[in-house]
């Protein structure tokens, strides 16, 4: 069965302005490493935009009402906070984002793709039920899990290893023990959050927190040793993942040390333990990722590994 590659045009549109690292180049070095021969029979499918009752289910109602009422039609942007901002074409692309990620959801259910990989932008992992924060309009993760629940799944995993802790969907998921967020992040860093204390109301948070300037050995360690057995004992049903890839040592937003090989390492990791519990059911979904060689040597190492299983 193959493994699906879902993007859509739109998220070229999402215009961040000049110097914005989350920036459209970001998209075009992620497909552009998709597009060599050993990458031929992935199945491109066209991401759709998610209904608004989707965005409901994790969202506040205010929050998506706002996000609705203050895409701008043309003209100047809108900032959300400091980082954050809508274009002209930022609803369309973050309703892709969404959209794509309930698509791939759909795809490894529906059993037409054993796994998928969704290019898109903005980024989920840090938008919160009420605010968007971190280059991130929606939860596209969150949504996901949510979305999977409609396939008559209970138990969704979300494992994280974006250099930044994943605030949002940590957010969503902490009073539910049915829903499980596993996160390896640099701590101290953005957002903040991400301490091993916080757990969830069922042991159902996990989270690795990795000093500044640890490398290949702490990022390994802390997957093998911590939150890969975590996730084992969760038993997911359906296993997603979001696939941020500023944990790689050139990347200039954090300070780890983590080398190509390593997302190779632990992608295949992932994909024995759904093996083992969910089929080998896996969604993963484009987080972050800021210097575009690393990005692009990243995602081809990633998804060359979801293919191989
Ligand atoms: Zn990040």
């Amino acid at each position: 069965m193959p493994v699906a590659l879902i993007t859509h045009p739109a998220c070229f549109d999402h215009d961040t302005g000049p110097h914005h690292p989350e920036r459209p180049a970001r998209l075009r070095a992620v497909l552009g490493a998709l597009e060599t021969p050993e990458f031929q029979h992935l199945l491109r499918e066209v991401a759709p935009e998610a209904p608004e009752s989707a965005l409901r289910a994790v969202h506040h109602d205010a929050y998506v009402d706002s996000i609705l009422a203050m895409a701008p039609a043309e003209g100047e942007p809108v900032h959300l906070d400091a980082d954050t901002l809508m274009s002209h074409g930022s609803l369309a692309a973050a309703l892709r984002s969404a959209g794509g990620a309930m698509r791939a959801v759909d795809a490894v259910m529906e059993g037409w793709a054993r796994a998928a990989f969704v290019a898109t932008r903005p980024p989920g992992h840090h938008a919160e039920p009420n605010r968007a924060m971190g280059f991130c309009l929606f939860a596209n993760a969150a949504i996901a899990a949510h979305h999977a629940r409609a396939h008559d799944l209970k138990r969704v995993a979300v494992v994280d290893f974006d250099v930044h802790h994943g605030n949002g969907t940590q957010a969503m998921f902490e009073t539910d023990a049915d829903l499980f967020y596993a996160s390896s992040h640099q701590y101290p860093c953005y957002p903040g959050t991400g301490r091993p204390s916080e757990r969830g109301v069922a042991g159902n948070i996990v989270n690795a927190a990795l000093p500044p300037g640890s490398g290949s050995a702490e990022f390994r360690a802390a997957w093998q040793d911590t939150l890969i057995p975590a996730l084992e004992r969760f038993a997911p049903e359906l296993l997603i993942i979001s696939a941020g890839f500023d944990a790689h040592r050139f990347d200039p937003l954090a300070e780890l040390n983590v080398e190509t090989a390593d997302f190779a390492w632990l992608t295949e990791a992932l994909v024995r333990v759904a093996d083992r519990h969910c089929g080998g059911k896996v969604v993963s979904l484009l987080e972050g990722g800021y210097d575009l060689e690393a990005l692009a040597a990243g995602t081809a190492a990633h998804v060359r590994a979801l293919m191989r299983h």
